[in-house]
């Protein structure tokens, strides 16, 4: 087989790298073999990892999105009684089921290729999809329900830890210094005096002073404000 011949193969679509030939054969390590590694040296051809096997496509090549969704099938138990196509690859406890797929990004959640393979449309970073059955490993998508970070939270009980990362996220963001903070907590006026003295908002006053935002934490992750409310 000809460097041409190759091309044109791989022209047309993906190829995995046995239907040209026996890898271990002397006609690849001959011909085949240099044809390949010489396409790809050009640039005219990319080489990929197909699940187990080893694939060429050209370079701007990606799976259409049936094919997608047959090869993540391809990957999953379809449980006949719920419904479900329990993922089994590897899953990431936050991210869910992830999979790197032929010719695209390293890793990549598998819900959501499912997702936009399914609707045609593109998911934002605030997009969270999460299972509706329940099963962390399904990527059904009928079972998957779609909605806005910060939704998905909504109701559950927050770890201390998530409070503390919050909490110090707020802090960063925050315009308000320490000092102004510190001063507030010892202000005794109203909060419309408090937001007129400090030059800041009467929500903002609010938050500080009923001690929702801008909590202080020690080293060892305890509020300290609940200390000192205990030592007073
Ligand atoms: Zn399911």
């Amino acid at each position: 087989m000809t460097k041409a011949e190759i091309l044109q193969r791989v022209q047309a679509g993906l190829v995995l790298a046995q239907t040209l030939g026996d890898p271990l054969s002397r006609s690849w390590r001959k011909s085949i073999g240099p044809a390949l590694k010489e396409l790809e040296a050009e640039g005219c051809i990319k080489r990929l990892k197909v699940g187990e096997w080893i694939g060429y496509a050209l370079p701007d090549w990606q799976m259409s999105p049936a094919e997608l969704l047959a090869y993540i099938l391809g990957k999953c138990r379809v449980d006949r009684e719920t419904g479900c196509h329990v993922w089994a690859g590897s899953t990431n406890g936050r991210q869910g089921p992830l999979t790197y797929i032929p010719g695209g990004k390293p890793k990549t959640s598998v819900r959501r290729r499912v997702w936009e393979a399914t609707t045609g449309k593109q998911l934002t970073t605030s997009d969270v999809l999460l299972p509706r059955c329940g099963d962390p490993a399904c990527v059904a998508f009928d079972h998957i329900a779609k909605t806005k970070r910060g939704q998905s939270q909504k109701g559950k009980k927050l770890t201390w830890v998530t409070r503390m990362r919050q909490a110090i996220g707020r802090k960063q963001r925050s315009h308000i210094s320490d000092d102004v903070v510190r001063q507030l907590r010892a202000f005794e006026g109203t909060n419309r005096q408090a937001a007129e003295r400090f030059g800041i908002s009467k929500a903002a006053v609010q938050g500080i002073r009923s001690g929702r935002n801008r909590r202080e934490y020690a080293a060892n992750g305890i509020f300290t404000q609940l200390i000192e409310r205990k030592a007073a």
